[in-house]
């Protein structure tokens, strides 16, 4: 028996072994019963709530980076006011707390999978907080990601955190899930533990435990196959250390450095030997404040990074608001469109004292730090917001000033925007998401924001161009760069280089370690002259095998 199926490529790699399906833990809706005393019923939810969000937080402190942030979510989504109150509202109409919870769920998960997009994908952490509810209530336990005896690929509908987050990251061989999009916590996690995984494979039906698997996270083709003689991945063979020395095998020097959303993950990106940081989104220092921080303690943060990274480069992104990521004191854009309004460099040009404060900070974390500090401005869309960017930022004190290419337009431009700075760094996730306007968190839209989308590497050519042309370097900083067989296309493409989660760089560094320059370019003329991402990736992964 062999049947293959189609799914999204959330996490690269490819990984071999046998399936452990995972029993769906959906609880089964409780019955409607009559006669309930309300007063004990709300005393029963209240105290099912405390118990289960205790036990996840319990499970996130154990927990580390990614997973712990997945189960901070979770501990959130346990205690969130709308789910509560709706809950009680149907326990104080004489509901039992069991039914109350799922009848509250229910109605919250049909808002969320009607708003679509992001908020769609919140649904499997409801249910999941649901079931746990539900389980803690009526006692009877829930079905769940077994203990694993042996590395084993996992096969779910969709995965829930709280379990995810505490597997045995050196028995996962891969995910492969019914479910889910390219933002679901599953592909997220995966993606920072360097798990290969597909999602959205639809077709899973008959799959059993101990069925053999072959997937591919990067293509999203699985394979269910009885033959015993494929052999299984060894999980402790992945590296899990940057081994690289800074060039490609010809001597080419590419740099290979880390994506940080926030400090904690420094230790990480230290673990795996990350030189530097590509790309230090700043959103964390704003998130959840009345008011910006001020320029000590902004400057404070900025050096505690600096320093885990003493003798390397660190690039920081300039406050990247608006639009999904909304601040109390950034004033709200009220158009009907907001990830088409004011948002990234637009706020700082709407507001310019918040830019000054942070280029302040990081001007005098530079003075005292012993690191090439890069500074660059997200969502740039023509040169003179570039020259007005990079004013601002040489006036500070700033050394390297540069800006990210996210905006179709600016990709256009940019040989007359890098007239202007030191340097660019391509944001593939929004410039796909700009290029095809297709949401970026929207599963449905997954196959659009392929990064081996034709139009994408077109537009990253024209800055590998541009780069090339002025002699400036050209970074790739969105998830695009953490594939390690579309990494060597971007070097081809002009990328000088490449950052991203940290946990994708020891691949990347291997597969960057057996390649020239010349090898390089003629991967990304195979990439550019296929008509569709799956011919691309098919053509590039054929000559990459055949060398
Ligand atoms: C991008 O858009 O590719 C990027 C790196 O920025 P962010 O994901 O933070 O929007
Ligand atoms: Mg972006």
């Amino acid at each position: 028996m062999e049947k293959r199926v189609q799914g999204v490529g959330v996490s690269a790699g490819s990984a071999q072994g046998p399936a452990v399906v995972v029993v769906s833990g959906k609880a089964v809706a409780p019955v409607v019963e009559g006669g309930a005393d309300p007063a004990s019923e709300a005393v029963r939810l209240d105290s099912a709530t405390e118990r289960v969000a205790a036990e996840i937080e319990n499970r996130a402190e154990r927990a580390e980076g990614s997973a712990a942030e997945v189960l901070t979510t979770a501990v959130l989504m346990a205690k969130d006011p709308t789910l509560r109150t709706k809950a009680r509202e149907r326990v104080d109409s004489g509901l039992r707390a069991e039914r109350a919870v799922w009848e509250a769920a229910e109605e919250f998960c049909a808002a969320l999978e009607a708003s679509g997009g992001y908020f769609a994908e919140r649904v499997a952490d409801v249910r999941d907080i649901r079931d746990r509810l539900i389980s803690d209530l009526t006692g009877v336990p829930l079905p769940g990601v077994p203990e694993l005896a042996a590395p084993s690929i996992l096969v779910a509908d969709d995965l829930a955190p709280a379990d995810t987050a505490t597997l045995d990251a050196d028995l996962v061989l891969g995910f492969v899930t019914r479910e889910g999009g390219p933002t679901s916590h599953t592909a997220i996690l995966a993606r920072s533990l360097g798990i290969p995984a597909v999602v959205a494979c639809r077709d899973l039906d008959g799959v059993a435990d101990g069925n053999c698997l072959i997937l591919d996270g990067g293509s999203g083709q699985v394979t269910i196959t009885d033959d015993s003689s494929v052999v299984m991945t060894n999980p402790r063979a992945r590296p899990k250390h940057l081994d690289y020395a800074g060039t490609l095998s010809d001597g080419t020097p590419i740099g290979l450095l880390a994506n940080l959303g926030e400090p904690s993950g420094v230790p990480t990106a230290r673990d795996v030997r990350a030189p530097g940081v590509g790309l230090l989104r700043t959103e964390f220092l704003f998130d959840g404040r009345t008011s910006a921080p001020d320029a000590e303690q902004q400057r404070h943060v900025y050096e505690e990074v600096l320093k885990a990274f003493t003798g390397g480069r660190v690039v920081i992104r300039t406050l990247d608001a608006g639009s999904d990521k909304p601040l109390a004191f950034v004033r709200e854009d009220t158009s009907p469109n907001p990830a088409l309004g004011v948002r990234g460099l637009r706020v700082s040009v709407a507001q310019p004292e918040l830019l000054d404060v942070q280029l302040q900070a990081i001007a005098d974390a530079q003075e005292r730090s012993e690191v090439e500090v890069w500074v660059m401005a997200p969502m740039v869309s023509t040169p003179t917001e570039a020259e007005w960017f990079s004013a601002k930022a040489r006036e500070r004190g700033i050394r390297k000033v540069g800006v990210m290419i996210e905006v179709p337009a600016a990709a256009l431009q940019a040989d007359r925007i890098l007239e202007h700075v030191d340097f660019a760094s391509i944001g593939t996730n929004d410039l796909a998401q700009y290029t095809f306007a297709a949401d970026r968190m929207s599963g449905g839209l997954a196959e659009l924001n392929d990064p081996w989308q034709p139009a994408l590497l077109e537009l990253i050519a024209t800055v590998g161009e541009a780069g090339r042309r002025r002699g400036k370097p050209v970074g790739v900083c969105g998830e695009a760069a953490a594939d390690p067989i579309l990494a060597p296309v971007l070097v081809g493409l002009g990328a000088t280089s490449l950052s991203m989660t940290p946990r994708a760089l020891p691949a990347v560094g291997r597969a960057l370690s057996r390649m020239t320059a010349p090898e390089c370019g003629q991967l990304a003329k195979r990439a550019l002259i296929a008509a569709t991402p799956e011919t691309a990736r098919a053509a590039v992964s054929q000559e990459i095998a055949s060398e």
